[in-house]
């Protein structure tokens, strides 16, 4: 307690404190010269001191409070720090708390004061308390640093570097500036935007902005006369706009000036090392003023940590671009594809999904190099690379693993759709090109592994490619090959098929068989027929519809497909007319991909004319895929064609996206309950519930409800009592060849004696 006997010395006209050893007064005591310098050397501190008294009420101040806050010794006598210092942001809290600690032992915090005039004063308290010999608590002591124009800089520095050393994140960092800097500063608000090469700025921090006026911000350019933070960026100087309202710099932006509620604005660019601007901060006030002394420090600060923050982010991007990613073709290099590659794969292991690994190997990249030069060879490379990436989906990846090997990753991909990719591949890669003048062709060869079957990691997928690839160059080069043999055998089944679909669409082997459309209740008038593929081939016998649609719609025959059935079937309706068989109208079944073509009204149009029918004749049937993507032009042509008078009808309802919400939005007419409902009608109450609530839909939308499916009389029994309208199935009849479907008009009615032969 040496510091609290020395203090405790007689100030000059405040002996009262002296609780002993006083002078007689005129005399010089012992010590007094001592105790006199060190008087003065209290009273001329920088710092600002106080002593006050057990209550708190100042007694004492020296000259440097009256320099530091402006009152004089007299105004303070009597009064009570925590009543004259105190300001709109002085945080209370502290200065109750230092209050409270005080009668124990010392105390130090930092808080904002405010002078006399109203300026900002960051003081560093140390308050210490002092005792009689009886150890009752008499008197306090208190030094008052001025950190406003030093500490508070480090604090900030202290604060933004830390984080920076532990790397949080680059938003995190460039937030927490912006509010230090409005802790320090409570009259300012801060925020911080990034610039990009292009010049268009994007907002990183503003917590204190309103929202709306930072997205509105986002994406705008910089300019000569683009409000403050554009033209400090376009100048590369601070901009100061005392006035926002008026000034000149922010007139283009009337609804920004609205939204903002701020007076003035003052913002400068953040630079990097190399003179580019990356950014600029900007202070926002309330009044319209400019920024003062420590304003300006804390910009100086804050430019400078902004700048650090910013180059450290791109140097960061640009050592993850050279870690990750091939500098020759930009595509993401072996570490990349593995690391993707393993999360791809737990996605595909967690959801069943297959997937296939591709390792693609150039033919003849040896031969350009060594002939043509490293240059030639590298501008293949590109070359290969770019080929590569516009033939695959948005969600496959490609990599190149060294030299001239690339490899493609195809997440939900089983082995006839990657033996389709890997021949699209090797066409796309065969094509020559133009290299120093002349025309190479490079081709290159695919070895191809299957998740799960030929490996559970992307190690051994890769291991198990690369043989497969090694087999197809041996096998001649320019081809591809699986790792095993079973899908190799898949593979050329598939290639087989495919080519034998093909001759069926050009040879006319595809047959139309015709299933009966009944009306539910009373008469089962007969009401329509829907077509359906069928194709027999000497070799692979009856293939599944199923099958073939889906292979047409691989390799790209679906719209064949689609105008043969069309012109066949209405062919068919034409011929039955002319003979007199009443079969009210024929329903086609149409891919969502032939909703995609905006041909397809003009075909249907054609065809029905060519033919001598009208629009009322035919239903297209379309599964809800079509309409997954509301806004693709399937939605136009699918409006067309209802505008034609054709009937459109959603088939498999139930199965799909089963929105109702965009029922009402569709131009159809007809809703196909989906086959697996009628199924498991007698069993499943939920079923049950469906179709109930189907046919209500129907009849609330003025949409038909078919029931397809109908095996049994109990099902039908149970749709006739829902006065489900339309009934489709074995109970009435299989699809059958046009003549069969002749006898069996003649001989079917009425129901119940009508279901002939189960054949067809
Ligand atoms: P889909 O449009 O739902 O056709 C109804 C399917 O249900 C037909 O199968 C039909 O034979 C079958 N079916 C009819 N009644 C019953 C029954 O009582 N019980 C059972 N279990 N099944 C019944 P199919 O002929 O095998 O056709 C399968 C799918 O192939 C069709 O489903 C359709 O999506 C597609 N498809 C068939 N022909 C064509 C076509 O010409 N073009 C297009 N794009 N797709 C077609
Ligand atoms: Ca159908
Ligand atoms: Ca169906």
């Amino acid at each position: 307690m040496s510091k609290s006997s020395q203090l405790q010395a007689p100030p000059e006209g405040v002996s009262t404190v002296a609780a002993d050893g006083a002078a007689a007064p005129g005399e010089r005591p012992a010590g007094f010269d001592e105790i006199h310098r060190l008087w003065l050397m209290v009273n001329e501190s920088d710092n600002a001191i106080i002593v006050a008294g057990a209550d708190t009420r100042i007694i004492h101040v020296n000259h440097g409070f009256t320099r530091m806050f402006g009152y004089e010794r007299a105004e303070m006598l009597g009064r009570k720090i925590s009543e004259t210092l105190v300001g709109p942001h002085t945080d209370m809290q502290t200065v109750q708390s230092v209050l409270q600690r005080l009668k124990l032992a010392g105390t130090h915090a930092d808080i904002l004061f405010y002078s006399k005039a109203g300026r900002p004063v960051w003081v560093s308290v140390v308050a210490n308390p002092m005792f009689d010999a009886k150890g009752e608590f008499t008197n306090v002591v208190g030094v008052f640093t001025d950190i406003t124009q030093t500490k508070m800089h480090e604090v900030l520095q202290h604060k933004v570097l830390d984080a920076m050393a532990h790397e949080r994140p680059m938003l995190d960092i460039m937030a927490l500036v912006c509010r230090e800097v409005e802790r320090i500063a409570p009259e300012v608000v801060a925020s911080i935007v990034a610039v990009d090469a292009d010049g268009h700025v994007q907002t990183l921090a503003a917590p204190n902005l309103p929202p709306q006026f930072c997205e509105a911000l986002d994406g705008m350019p910089i300019g000569p006369q683009a409000g403050s933070c554009g033209t400090s960026a376009w100048r590369k100087e601070p901009v100061l706009v005392t006035d926002i309202a008026s000034d000149p710099l922010w007139a283009p932006y009337p609804a920004l000036k609205a939204m903002l509620g701020f007076a003035a604005c003052w913002s400068s660019p953040i630079q990097a090392s190399d003179g580019r601007v990356l950014g600029t901060f900007a202070f926002y006030f309330r009044d319209k003023r400019g920024p003062d002394d420590l304003h300006r420090r804390l910009v100086d600060v804050s430019l400078h940590l902004c700048a650090l923050a910013l180059e450290r982010e791109e140097a960061r991007a640009h050592i993850h671009q050279l870690a990750f990613f091939d500098t020759l073709t930009g595509l993401p290099n072996r570490a990349m594809l593995r690391g993707r590659a393993e999360r791809t794969l737990v996605d595909m292991h967690r959801g069943g999904a297959p997937l296939a690994v591709l390792f693609i190997d150039l033919d003849r990249f040896k031969l350009v190099n060594d002939t043509q030069g490293h240059a030639a060879g590298d501008e293949l490379l590109r070359e290969m690379a770019q080929r590569l990436v516009a033939e695959v989906r948005g969600d496959d990846l490609i990599g190149r693993l060294a030299g001239d090997e690339f490899v493609a990753v195809l997440p939900h991909c089983g082995a006839e759709q990657a033996a389709l990719t890997a021949e699209r591949l090797l066409a796309v890669m065969a094509e020559p090109m133009a290299l120093g003048g002349i025309s190479v062709n490079s081709g290159a060869s695919v070895g191809i592994a299957m998740f799960p079957e030929d490996g559970q990691n992307i190690d051994t997928l890769l291991r198990h490619a690369d043989m497969a690839m090694y087999q197809a160059k041996n096998d001649g080069r320019g081809r591809m090959r699986f790792f095993s043999d079973e899908m190799n055998r898949i593979a050329q089944e598939r290639v087989a098929l495919e080519s034998a679909l093909r001759d069926a669409l050009r040879d006319g082997s595809l047959r139309l068989h015709y299933q009966p459309q009944m009306e539910c209740r009373a008469s089962h008038r007969l009401l329509g027929v829907e077509a359906l593929a069928r194709w027999t081939h000497p070799r692979f016998g009856e293939v599944a519809p199923l099958r073939f649609i889906a292979l047409a719609e691989e390799c790209g025959l679906i719209g064949k497909l689609g105008r043969w059935v069309l012109g066949e079937a209405c062919r068919q309706l034409a011929d039955w007319r002319s003979r007199g068989v009443p079969v009210p109208r024929v329903a086609v079944n149409v891919s969502p991909h032939d909703f995609r073509d905006p041909e397809l009204p003009a075909i249907i149009a054609a065809t029905l004319r060519a033919h001598g029918l009208t629009p009322a004749d035919l239903t297209l049937e379309m599964t809800e895929s079509v309409m997954l993507d509301t806004n693709s032009p399937a939605l136009a042509v699918l409006e067309e064609v209802h505008a034609l008078g054709v009937r459109l009808s959603l088939d498999d309802f139930g199965t799909g996206y089963s929105s109702l919400s965009y029922l009402h939005r569709l131009p159809i007419d007809e809703l196909k309950l989906d086959k697996s409902f009628v199924r498991d009608l007698a069993l499943n109450p939920v079923a049950q519930a469906l179709i109930n609530t189907v046919v209500r839909i129907g009849d609330s939308l003025s949409l038909t409800v078919v029931a397809e499916g109908v095996e049994t009389t109990q099902q039908h029994a149970f749709l006739a009592e829902r006065a489900c309208p339309v009934v489709q199935g074995f109970l009435f009849s299989r699809p059958l060849p046009a003549d069969e479907l002749e006898k069996w008009m003649q001989t079917s009615r009425p129901l119940g004696t009508a279901v002939p032969s189960i054949a067809g």
